[in-house]
C-alpha cells in the first residue's frame, strides 16, 4: 500500500460560481487559476501522483502550455487515475479538507462526494469529504483565498 499527501491553495475573486470537486456551486466568489481553478481536485490529483512517487500536477499539466488553459480538471483527474494504473496501483480510498470561509460545504458534499469518485472509479463511501473555516483568520478567513488537502490510499491493483 502507499500514501499520499495533496495541496493547493487558489485566490479567490468576486464573482461566482465556484468551480469545486467538479461541481458549480452558486456562489459570489471564484477561484482564479491557470486551468478551471478546483482546488479541490488539484489537491486530489497530487495525492495520486504523491503516492505513487509520479511527480506532481505541474509536471503533467504546466501552466505554461497554453493546452492547460481553462482546463477542467476532471480531466487531470482521469489522468492521475489512468497514471497510477499504468503503473499496477488503484485508489483504496481519499479524505479531503477545504478550508473556506464560506460557502459552507455541507449542503454540496454528497454531490462532490459522488462527483469525485465518480472519476476514480470508486464507490462514494471511499471519499472522505470535510469543510473548515478559518474562524475569520488570515486569507482564507478574509475570504482572499481557497485551500484544500486530500490524503490518498492507494494499493496493488
Ligand atoms: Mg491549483
Amino acid at each position: 500500500m502507499r500514501i499520499g499527501i495533496g495541496h493547493d491553495t487558489h485566490r479567490l475573486e468576486p464573482g461566482g460560481p465556484l468551480r469545486l470537486g467538479g461541481v458549480e456551486i452558486p456562489h459570489d466568489r471564484h477561484a482564479v487559476g491557470h486551468s478551471d481553478a478546483d482546488v479541490l481536485l488539484h489537491a486530489v490529483v497530487d495525492a495520486l501522483l504523491g503516492a505513487a512517487a509520479l511527480g506532481d500536477i505541474g509536471q503533467m499539466f504546466p501552466d505554461t502550455d497554453p493546452a492547460n488553459r481553462d482546463r477542467d480538471s476532471a480531466e487531470m483527474v482521469h489522468a492521475a487515475r489512468d497514471a497510477i494504473a499504468a503503473v499496477g496501483l488503484r485508489v483504496v480510498n481519499i479524505d479531503c479538507i477545504v478550508h473556506a470561509q464560506r460557502p459552507r460545504l455541507l449542503a454540496h458534499r454528497q454531490m462532490i462526494r459522488t462527483r469525485i469518485a465518480d472519476m476514480l472509479h470508486i464507490e462514494p463511501e471511499c471519499v472522505g469529504l470535510k469543510g473548515k473555516t478559518a474562524e475569520g483568520l488570515g486569507p482564507v478567513g478574509q475570504q482572499e483565498a481557497i485551500v484544500a488537502q486530500c490524503v490518498c490510499l492507494l494499493d496493488e491493483r
